[in-house]
């Protein structure tokens, strides 16, 4: 899968693909990961891509210009190239989210820097919009590898164990349970003896259970919606008369 990122700070990304996952993904040609400059496609002699906001208001904003060269040159080179571009207005980026991206061939991530991006250039070349919380960043970047680093977990062969996958937290509406590793005893912390007796289905059962009071607590909507399928689970079928 390839991942374009358009952005004025290249420098600032590069280092998370430089260790660990997601470079040996890169190792193994899993994923290809290139970067486009939108000043390397300014018109302007000084290559500026900002300007202040029509109609006042604090801040820079990024100009169409470069944008629109940038994307346009992107789309050139691939015409199936998904176009993602970060803003906090936007919808709240999610795990289903992650699986489906995962199934593109090339995404491409547009970072905002300074008051954001000429909103003319998202309603030309925006394919999904993308926050990824309640919080504004200086930039989008972060938010670009935020969404990358879980659609690439997302892809086969990219974990060494895709189990991982199928029972972590919002696979369900639960979140996952407590997970504990070696020694069962530390500095008198000690993992709950259910987990030592190798009783499978009992270990199950128990997990469901602290999975449940973890979602209760940490994420009441979330258990909310996981009770009410439970409750949908227990209605009698519709039968045909
Ligand atoms: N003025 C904008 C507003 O109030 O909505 C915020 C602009 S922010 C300082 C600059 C850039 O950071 C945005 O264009 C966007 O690309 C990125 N960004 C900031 N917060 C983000 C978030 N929560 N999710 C995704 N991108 C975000």
């Amino acid at each position: 899968m390839k991942f374009t990122f358009v952005t004025l700070f290249k420098n600032i990304m590069q280092g998370y693909f430089t260790d660990s996952i997601l470079k040996r993904a890169i190792d193994k040609k899993l994923l290809n990961v290139n970067y486009l400059n939108p000043r390397d496609f300014t018109n302007n002699k000084h290559q500026k891509v900002d300007d202040t906001a029509v109609g006042g208001g604090a801040g820079m904003v990024m100009n169409p210009q470069p944008l629109f060269s940038t994307l346009d040159f992107l789309k050139k080179e691939d015409k199936d190239v998904h176009i993602v571009f970060l803003t906090p207005v936007a919808k709240q980026f999610t795990q289903n989210d992650a699986k489906r991206l995962a199934k593109k061939s090339h995404i491409a991530f547009v970072s905002g820097r300074y008051e954001g991006i000429d909103e003319r250039v998202i309603e030309n070349y925006a394919d999904e919009v993308f926050s990824i919380g309640d919080y504004i960043l200086t930039g989008g970047e972060l938010a670009s590898l935020v969404i990358c680093d879980s659609v690439s977990r997302n892809l086969s062969d990219v974990l060494g164990n895709a189990d991982s996958l199928r029972v972590e937290s919002f696979e369900t509406e639960l979140l996952e349970a407590p997970s504990f590793s070696k020694p069962k005893d530390f500095k008198n912390n000690l993992v709950p003896s259910e987990y030592l007796k190798g009783n499978h289905s009992r270990i199950r059962s128990l997990k469901l259970v602290l999975s449940e009071c973890k979602t209760k607590f940490f994420r009441p909507e979330l258990f909310l919606k996981y009770n009410c399928t439970k409750v949908v689970d227990f209605l009698p079928k519709k039968t045909k008369h």
